[in-house]
């Protein structure tokens, strides 16, 4: 196993350090990843980003990459997650949108979605869940009929992030409502502009986040807004998910924070208390095990081999290690993690996040135990 980084992907590393260096205002590093996801700072750093071929680098030059390996995907993540993810919501679009685009697009869905994504000029929002659809999305409810040459879509999406600024939404609606409920559901890729298509933005308990509810009102969508086949979507979402749990590398964040608290820990005179250090070690070991669960699939990936159950193990870690890094820090602040931008709260906000969007952790157990134990037992 060789464990060291490319020539190529090392210089590709620094190349992005110094771009963050220059572009990104210092307290970025402060802020909790989605507090300015879309905002005009965050669409310009992607232009810019993509003006020099750092949004996409390991697509497909057609693409609007430069075909370099999938593991500087990872490394842009990381950089950039570190750094407070300057993309806002673009990351989704490097994540698993583009992706899932350029699996099961159509030529026409390819060369106008992925040029607009590798441009970093394009916002969007993923619409899987609904009020009694989240962990159980395959009940969802949304339905799009077919009407001559269009689709036409009713229902509710909740809990929709960053869909207030989007310009086209994932949509996963039933197409056959007889069959049974995993299949009959197919994936649209709308605009938000489609009359009847109807965005409503809500606060969330945890302050750091908006969510939106979508209502769909008689949307009538070309056919050719189909992304793959018919009553087929749940293929190209189980991939897309797949993508999603591991896109965000938030244990490379986590690290940064215990490595600020460290400090000042050592400020404040409290680095000899009894047992913190081991605290200290704890927290960035999960860190690190995060990253080479994380490693694992990249490399699974990158070979063409099955990553599932890995990519649910390092999602699980990934979770584990921002609330470890959260129960350190409200143990080492105290009270003062009441205080809406303190670190403490910061941190474990961050980490409630971590465990429920993108899926639930929970359900993340129960897969890898079918994976490892088998059915029934
Ligand atoms: C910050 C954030 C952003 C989000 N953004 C989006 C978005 O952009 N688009 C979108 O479509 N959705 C989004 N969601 C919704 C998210 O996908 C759902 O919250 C998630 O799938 C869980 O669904 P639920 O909220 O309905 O919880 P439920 O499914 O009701 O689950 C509630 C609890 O029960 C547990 N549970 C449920 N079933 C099982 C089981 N079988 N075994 C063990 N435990 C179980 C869960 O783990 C969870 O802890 C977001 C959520 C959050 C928190």
């Amino acid at each position: 196993m060789e464990f060291s980084w490319s020539v190529a992907d090392q210089k590709f590393r620094e190349e992005l350090h110094d771009v963050i260096v220059d572009a990104i205002p210092e307290h970025w590093a402060n802020l909790i990843p989605g507090e300015e996801a879309t905002s005009s700072f965050t669409m310009d750093f992607s232009r810019m980003l993509a003006s020099k071929g750092l949004l996409t680098p390991h697509w497909p030059v057609e693409y609007g990459g430069r075909d370099a390996s999938g593991w500087q995907f990872i490394i842009l993540g990381e950089e950039l997650w570190s750094a407070g993810e300057p993309r806002g919501s673009q990351y989704m679009n490097v994540n698993w949108v583009g992706p899932a685009i350029m699996h099961a697009g159509t030529d026409e869905q390819k060369a106008y979605h992925l040029k607009r994504i590798s441009d970093g000029d394009v916002l969007w929002c993923q619409g899987f869940s609904e009020l009694g659809a989240g962990t159980d999305l395959a009940s969802i409810q949304t339905t799009a009929v077919r009407d001559g040459d269009h689709y036409v879509i009713n229902g509710e999406k909740v809990w929709t992030s960053y869909a207030q600024g989007a310009e086209f939404c994932f949509l996963l609606a039933r197409t056959d409502p007889s069959a049974e409920r995993g299949s009959g559901v197919s994936i649209f890729l709308v605009p938000t502009a489609t009359p009847g298509f109807t965005i409503v933005p809500f606060e969330s308990d945890l302050d750091i986040h908006e969510f939106n509810r979508m209502t769909f009102d008689n949307v009538r969508v070309p056919a050719s807004t189909m992304l793959g086949e018919e009553n087929n979507g749940w293929k190209v979402i189980k991939r897309a998910l797949s993508h999603e749990r591991i896109g965000g590398p938030r244990y490379e964040r986590a690290l940064a924070v215990t490595r600020r608290m460290a400090d000042t820990a050592k400020k404040r005179g409290w680095w000899e208390r009894d047992g913190l250090r081991t605290r200290f070690v704890a927290a960035e070991a999960a860190c690190e095990a995060a990253r080479v669960l994380v490693y694992q699939a990249i490399d699974a990936r990158e070979k063409g081999l099955q990553e599932n159950l890995v990519v649910s193990l390092a999602r699980v870690a990934i979770v584990r290690s921002e609330r470890l890094v959260a129960d350190l820090a409200l143990d080492l602040f105290e009270d003062e993690s009441l205080y809406r931008f303190s670190t403490g709260n910061g941190q474990f906000k961050t980490s409630m996040i971590a465990g429920l969007g993108g899926g639930s952790v929970e359900v993340q157990l129960n897969t890898i135990a079918r994976a490892l134990l088998g059915p029934g037992r």
